[in-house]
């Protein structure tokens, strides 16, 4: 099933005020290791800004349930993304500009170039979810993660005793001959 569908709004269907797109996105296909904890929540306001050059501003919201890189459990993991940036049609050949126009002023938009005046607003939230994902996906700053030894979660209030067993260090040997009576 192909939850990121396709869904697409061509240029010339655009209003002169704009059109404003609200949907929900039932399941997640964008990446295997992510669940989503109920229906992902998109809208968009798209309007023409140039015969050839679409406005998209929008917003991604949800909860989702992501997998802790240090102890493997998961924890619910909120979804607020907002972006907007603008979509241009490729232009032919013919008409390609040099580089000319460093200077030219853009703003602090993303472009993104299409083959055809019509664009894919599903797609474009897959690529905005993949990038409201965090790079490094705690349950906590916190997380001590699974124990080297015996794969046990450290977090948990009962550790494992792996550390008992380890613990023949200097300063262990030390505790033992002052007979725990270091202090
Ligand atoms: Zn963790
Ligand atoms: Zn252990």
């Amino acid at each position: 099933m192909c939850a990121f569908g396709i869904m697409l709004v061509y240029f010339d269907e655009i209003p002169p005020l704009g059109r404003d797109f609200s949907w929900k996105i039932a399941a997640c296909d964008a990446d295997a290791s992510v669940a989503l904890e109920a229906p992902l929540a998109a809208n968009c306001h798209v309007r023409l800004i140039e015969k050839d050059k679409l406005e998209v501003a929008g917003l991604l919201q949800g909860v989702v349930t992501l997998d802790c890189d240090r102890c493997l459990v998961s924890f619910p993991f909120e979804l607020n993304s907002t972006f907007r940036l603008t979509a241009t049609v490729r232009a032919a050949a013919s008409t390609v500009l040099q580089e000319e126009d460093q200077d030219i002023g853009l703003e602090d938009l993303d472009t993104i170039e299409l083959d055809a005046p019509c664009l894919d607003l599903n797609e474009l939230m897959r690529q905005q979810f993949l990038l409201a994902l965090p790079q490094k996906r705690l349950c906590s700053g916190a997380c001590v993660g699974l124990c080297p030894h015996c794969g046990t979660n450290r977090n948990n209030s009962t550790p494992c005793d792996c550390a008992q067993k380890t613990v023949d260090s200097p300063f262990a040997v030390l505790a033992r001959l002052t007979g725990g009576k270091a202090k």
